[in-house]
């Protein structure tokens, strides 16, 4: 479809993962979100398909935001030929940073470990991708202000706007050969307790809204006090609580909860253990946003906490070594571990559930999405064996799933924000949920809005 501007979904289609859209006009060739395939193993095996297009040939990447699911493919594209600019905000460069070396540290380790067991299918092994091409990749970061427009390609311009999901995070406005689109990227909630709202959905005409959906299908649930009590059990049993949280954004706001709760009296002031280095790495970031007063972040919060830290309930450590970690193996008493991955899919917190999970003393609350595929969602779903390192796993421990922390907005919210816009766009494409909360989100926006709606397959082009 030469001299036609067009949109590819090369991933988030039908799934929560792999956010990677495709504008082409000409020769100019944009990707928005260079995101990584996560859960279910036939999605993470899409990670190794040959990417549907020459790298080399894209002018640039624009990330929303630095989680995986957005940003974990670029070292990938890189080492495929991909040597264009990253357009990214401030914090979104920094904490991709942290993302993405943890990430090639796990993709390193995994090839190795398939290496010394020996059941990989190739006789090497090799990661997706490694340390040297994160280092290659974080020089074409191109760090470029909110609500400021800019100009990246022929025919190209975008303007970021604070989205409130995490630090960084953008809904991102595209011009793209005389049209506009708008991607909300991920959409985060008015009431984060760190970050300011999102900005008002733009004013004008757009030609194309793609939205997220992740809980398109659901009103989140009021804050309950679900998460202390389930605290309070667990202390008094003189258990553990393991709390698998995504290392960016779900660990900092945890944090602040636990502080809150500490000075409510609500739960005892028992040890807080964050034993993920991601997570500490990025807990820095959020410490220095803060600090500098980033515009970001709720000036209310600036301010009452410009002498203090406002994660820190005064029983808070700070594991950084692979040794720090192996001393939470012993616990004599009542504490809180929080370790990442998210979906316990990799990183420390699956020794800790190992430990953890065959004793019914201990507790595992889940305050996260959780894909599925993944040993969080088993979890989530009542399972009672769980496969960690080969073995299976009993699951005596009580396991709690919370979702009033999430940092996505819900289905009532999603459209009350696009209530904002002065018009609807002229076609709406509805990605980044699993096909049913997709296939929902999008008859609300018929139904409610009378938005014209298309919920796009994997690989599916339409004209803009
Ligand atoms: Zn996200």
């Amino acid at each position: 479809m030469k001299n036609v501007p067009t949109i590819r979904f090369l991933g988030a289609a039908g799934t929560v993962t792999g956010s990677r859209f495709l504008l082409e006009i000409d020769e100019t060739r944009i990707l928005i979100d260079a995101g990584m395939f996560q859960g279910l193993k036939e999605l993470r095996l899409k990670n190794w398909d040959t990417f549907p297009i020459e790298p080399a040939s894209i002018d640039a990447v624009v990330l929303t935001h630095a989680h995986l699911d957005h940003s974990g493919y670029l070292p990938r594209l890189v080492r495929e030929g991909f040597a264009g600019h990253v357009y990214l905000t401030e914090y979104t460069g920094k904490l991709a940073e942290v993302v993405l070396r943890d990430s090639a540290h796990l993709q390193t380790e995994d090839a190795q470990y398939a290496a010394r067991k020996g059941f990989s299918k190739h006789a090497q092994p090799r990661a997706l991708y490694d340390e040297a091409d994160v280092e290659t990749t974080l020089r074409l970061f191109t760090p470029t202000a909110f609500r400021t427009r800019v100009d990246i390609a022929p025919q190209t311009a975008i303007t970021f706007h604070p989205s409130g999901h995490i630090l960084g995070s953008a809904f991102v406005e595209v011009e793209f050969a005389r049209k506009r689109l708008l991607f909300t990227g991920d959409l985060g909630r008015r009431q984060h307790p760190l970050l300011t709202p999102p900005d008002a959905f733009p004013p004008g005409d757009f030609d194309a809204l793609i939205t997220e959906s992740t809980y398109g299908d659901r009103v989140h649930e009021s804050p309950t006090n679900d998460f202390p009590d389930a605290i309070n059990r667990t202390i008094e049993r003189g258990g553990t609580v393991i709390i698998p949280a995504f290392a960016v954004d779900r660990t900092e706001v945890i944090l602040m909860e636990l502080r809150r709760l500490f000075e409510n009296q609500q739960i005892k002031r028992v040890p807080i253990y964050v034993d993920s280095p991601m997570a500490l790495a990025s807990l820095g970031h959020y410490r220095d946003a803060l600090h500098k007063r980033s515009p970001e972040i709720r000036s209310d919060v600036a301010k009452q906490w410009s002498e203090t830290d406002p994660f820190d309930g005064g029983t808070l450590r700070e594991m950084k070594s692979v040794e720090d970690s192996k001393t939470l193996n012993d616990l004599h008493s009542p504490s809180i571990i929080i370790s990442a991955s998210g979906m316990a899919t990799g990183g420390r917190v699956v020794h800790h559930l190992a430990g953890s999970l065959p004793n019914s003393k201990n507790s595992v609350v889940l305050v996260g999405y959780q894909a599925i595929g993944t040993r969080g969602r088993s979890l989530r779903d009542g399972a009672k064996m769980i496969k960690i390192h080969g073995e299976q796993v009993p699951v005596k421990a009580e396991i709690i799933s919370i979702e009033s922390f999430s940092v996505h907005a819900d289905g009532d919210e999603l459209i009350e924000w696009f209530q904002g816009a002065s018009q609807a766009p002229r076609e709406t494409f509805v990605v980044h949920g699993e096909q049913g909360a997709a296939e929902t989100f999008a008859r609300r926006l018929t139904d409610d809005l009378h938005w014209r709606c298309e919920v796009p397959k994997d690989g599916q082009q339409f004209p803009i």
